[in-house]
């Protein structure tokens, strides 16, 4: 395939230049000016479009094993595919958890039937995340998974987060962590705060989040273990994790379209469609989420996809789950709220998007580089679109997004050097 004339935004080798991109047996064969096309070869009109290393989303759930209502692996990857994501790593907390080398293999086989983006299965952090007990790392890894985490749930005991982090390190294997002090957090279902207390709900606190951050630094620093902070959503957090990464701690980090984009003013009249954990959290929170965006204190935006079934999210609000789909709104609203408004350039959003959660789980791709995956997103900067769930390949449609106005739009995704999906 050769993609001709197209914006070639590629931070990892900082190019940005009208180029012709030609994919040959699965890998990127040449980048540059002018290339013919080999016989045969399908050419790709890309003039007026942007052309980057495939998109990679770090954290979402696909509900496969055991709640395949939501969503499956394949209509997962598919989602995926339509949001221009390349590859995706799934979440491990299943029915049952991916804790075993057997779950690990059931989810990447999964992966390869899919046709959509390539999945990447992570595992458990502890068996069946109840923190008692590590997993066996070597093992998952074996079998496929590209780190562990427990999402979801945190890991409680400071003394089993030490031996993973310790343990981790043979492998070079990267801990990711749902950060979240559950003593503190009570049961909680949105941010503390004014709207929590005029809705009478019980909030969770900030230093719920940061308390638990704080912790992981702290035994990041203490071991030398890589620390992944999913979802960061406070103030607090991202002030904690710039320091330490100013100490050299080797942590990497997420913020969500969520998190940048809004307030726990969405959650009013009960809209369980905004409720999540870490809860949307407060104007300041929210613009510490975008200031850690610019700077690379979150070097990862991950959307946290979390399919729901329409009646589990009709429940009262308490009882309602937690979480967002994300993979088809993230590039729009990553692009509409982040580089619209000035606060970073289109290489930047490339960077938090491929390059940066590819070096995050040490994964293939995030680079355009001669001889790395055909792994391509092509997309749209112009494009204006109206988010319509009903038009979502995910099988659910529970976002807070639906009818917003959002520009930017995946337009083509190639994957391996074939089209998973185009507009
Ligand atoms: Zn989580």
């Amino acid at each position: 395939m050769l993609i001709r004339g197209g914006r070639v935004v590629d931070p990892s080798q900082g190019m940005d230049a009208v180029l012709d991109v030609l994919l040959a047996d699965g890998r990127v064969a040449r980048v540059g000016e002018g290339i013919d096309a080999p016989e045969g070869a399908e050419t790709v009109d890309a003039s007026g479009l942007v052309v980057a290393p495939g998109l990679i989303d770090v954290h979402v759930h696909l509900r496969e094993p055991g709640q395949e209502h939501k969503e499956t692996i394949r209509s997962g990857a598919r989602a995926a595919a339509a949001g221009g994501f390349t590859a995706v790593v799934a979440m491990p907390n299943t029915d049952p958890p991916i804790d075993s080398p057997a779950a690990v293999g059931f989810v990447r086989a999964a992966g390869l039937r899919a046709d959509g983006a390539r999945v990447y299965p992570s595992g458990c952090i502890t068996m069946g995340q109840a923190g008692e007990q590590l997993t066996e790392f070597g093992e998952l890894i074996g079998a496929g998974a590209v780190c562990v985490t427990d999402d979801g749930r945190p890991v409680s005991s400071a003394g089993m987060m030490r031996m993973a982090l310790e343990y981790a390190q043979t492998f070079d294997l990267t801990v990711a962590v749902h950060a979240e002090e559950l003593t503190l957090s009570r049961g909680g279902s949105m941010n503390e705060g004014i709207i929590a207390t005029r809705l009478g709900l019980t909030g969770i606190p900030n230093a719920s989040e940061d308390v638990m951050i704080a912790r992981d630094l702290m035994l990041a620093e203490l071991t030398g273990g890589r620390l992944h902070i999913q979802h960061v959503a406070t103030r607090g957090g991202v002030e904690l994790i710039r320091a330490a990464k100013e100490r050299g701690v080797r942590v990497t980090a997420e913020g969500s379209p969520h998190h940048f984009t809004l307030t726990d003013e969405a959650v009013d009249s009960y809209r369980t469609n905004a409720k999540m954990n870490p809860p949307l959290r407060s104007e300041a929170d929210r613009d510490a989420v975008r200031q850690g965006v610019r700077d690379g204190t979150l070097d990862v935006i991950a959307t946290d996809h979390a399919p729901h079934h329409y009646d589990e999210k009709e429940q009262a609000f308490e009882d309602a789950p937690n979480g967002i789909v994300g993979l088809e709104t993230a590039l729009g609203l990553a692009y509409t709220e982040l580089v619209e408004t000035g606060l970073i350039d289109l290489a930047t959003l490339v960077e938090r998007m491929s390059c940066q959660p590819a070096r995050a789980l040490s994964l293939p791709g995030g680079t355009l580089r001669e001889g790395s995956p055909a792994d391509v997103t092509i997309f749209d900067p112009r494009v204006e679109w109206t988010v319509n769930p009903k038009s979502f390949l995910s099988m659910s449609r529970n976002t807070p997004f639906a009818g917003r106005v959002v520009r930017c739009r995946a337009v083509r995704t190639v994957v391996g050097g074939a089209t998973v999906w185009s507009a």
